[in-house]
């Protein structure tokens, strides 16, 4: 018996000598989950847990597997129960959140949210909570506000506006989008050479080669999702995609694509296409692919099962002309995206983007030490001593390097140019952060690989 079905066993032993004790069911259930073992953990909980015990964690916890399953309208019916004011339990609010924010019902996610943690600080979620655009900044501004309601909403809207102006449901703002037009360019992106490339026969060609595509009668269309873990350059590199070739860039987040829900307007999602049609060429960036698309089939809301199925339409170009848009899309979870949205001429292309290797670790630190004041830097011992971080990491290792020297020069009253040491011991203090991505990934790769399109994954950790 493999270590890890010899642990689970026990686990189980454990649960089954304490039937009571949550803490020790939930552990064992979160660990099936891990390991995206999600039926056995459902099966577990129905067949064996709640027949003895149906106290709301319990159930709660059920809920959560459905949730991690995509079954939404199952967690729901679990989560209202225990929802209301005379039924209260305070944990199954942040459940709801979730679920509201996924149906994208983004304001009354923001509300359950708060209601769930103002009653008990320890259902605090960090990460949720900046999905929602709950920052601290926003705390701080809501508690100045007059209303409660008021400051809700100066709060969210001001999130949205710092990620993408051209906010679907305002629609001035949806007439005049914030489209830019970005100054860098491939080769202010370090490594990717694959990428890059698959991008240039994929998308850049069809535009900057037409003629050549239509003496062939090839046809253009189609995008690319790129995945993989957090801070290694999809965004960054799909904004030096328009930098490339010159063309505007539109940017849209998750948060703008699911506010439209709110605003009830398959209409505003035709605008902002509409509007990158009017600046062709246009790279239209989708951040967040996977929330977009997560659970189609199960959107209790069938406002937002026909924003998703617009959106579709959309990217097929059904009522519109798509020529000279350049589709890109992002996701860190590639394993929640709805199927639909990889067909033919949609994001039918999927590539891993993988934290850089020491060559492109070197060109990333060369690029962000451009135009810094340095003193003779061995790169090549930095990207040695830096595997498994992202390019996001290692922007934060020079900028805490930077600021460092910035503040002894204000001590000192002499500036001094930064050195290979200076990086050393900067490093010291940032962790790499895309293990963590990878031991999810590392399980849907090896469990849940049909079509093979996960080996990309298994070849990068050497399982392949
Ligand atoms: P997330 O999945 O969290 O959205 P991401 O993969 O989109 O992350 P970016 O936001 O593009 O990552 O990267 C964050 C920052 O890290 C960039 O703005 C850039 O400064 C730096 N960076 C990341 N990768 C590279 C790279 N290959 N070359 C140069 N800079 C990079």
């Amino acid at each position: 018996m493999s270590d890890i079905e010899t642990t689970l066993k026990t686990l189980r032993e454990a649960v089954l000598l304490a039937p009571g004790n949550f803490p020790l069911t939930r552990h064992y259930v979160r660990t099936l989950l891990d390991l995206t073992r999600f039926s056995e953990a459902e099966r577990f909980l129905r067949e064996t847990v709640l027949e003895r015990n149906r106290e709301p964690d319990f159930q709660l916890l059920l809920a959560e597997v459905f949730y991690r399953q995509g079954k939404n309208s199952h967690a729901m019916a679990i989560v209202e129960t225990w929802c209301n004011p005379e039924n209260l339990h305070r944990p199954a609010l942040i459940l709801h959140a979730k679920l509201l924010f996924r149906n994208g019902d983004v304001s009354r996610a923001v509300q359950e949210y708060k209601r769930a943690v103002e009653g008990d600080e320890s259902l605090v979620d960090h990460e949720f909570a900046s999905l929602l655009g709950i920052t601290e900044w926003n705390e701080d501004h809501a508690e100045g506000s007059d209303s409660e309601g008021a400051s809700d909403e100066s709060a969210w809207s001001e999130v949205v506006d710092g990620k993408i102006r051209a906010l679907p449901g305002d629609e001035e703002s949806a007439e005049n989008p914030l489209i830019e037009r970005p100054k860098i360019k491939f080769d202010d992106v370090g490594g990717m050479d694959q990428v890059k490339e698959q991008i240039r026969v994929k998308i850049i060609y069809p535009i900057t080669h037409a003629d050549m595509f239509a003496a062939y009668g090839k046809k253009a269309g189609g995008g690319i999702l790129l995945y993989g873990p957090p801070g290694c350059g999809k965004t960054y590199l799909a904004r030096a995609t328009a930098g490339e070739i010159n063309a505007n860039f539109l940017s849209i987040g998750i948060n703008d694509v699911l506010d439209m829900w709110l605003g009830n307007s398959e209409r505003n999602l035709h605008q902002v296409f509409e509007n990158a049609r009017r600046s062709r060429p246009c790279v239209m960036f989708f951040d967040e692919v996977d929330a977009l698309g997560a659970s189609r089939s199960d959107m209790r809301q069938s406002a937002g099962r026909h924003l998703v199925n617009q959106f579709l339409a959309e990217l097929d170009g059904i009522d519109s002309d798509n020529e000279g848009l350049l589709i890109l899309g992002a996701t860190n979870t590639p394993w929640h995206v709805d199927g639909a949205f990889r067909r033919p001429g949609r994001f039918d292309r999927v590539l891993f983007v993988p934290p850089p290797d020491a060559k492109a670790r070197e060109e990333i630190l060369k690029i962000q030490l451009a135009d810094k004041p340095v003193d003779n830097i061995d790169l090549s011992k930095i990207a040695g001593k830096t595997n498994d971080y992202s390019g996001a990491d290692l922007k934060a290792v020079v900028d805490a390097a930077i600021e460092t020297k910035l503040h002894e020069a204000i001590r000192t009253g002499h500036p001094t140019p930064l050195k290979t040491n200076d990086l050393l011991t900067a490093l010291k203090t940032a962790r790499p952060t895309t293990r963590e991505w990878f031991a999810t990934a590392r399980n849907h790769a090896l469990y849940s690989n049909q079509g093979g399109t996960y080996d990309e994954i298994l070849e990068y950790l050497k399982l392949k």
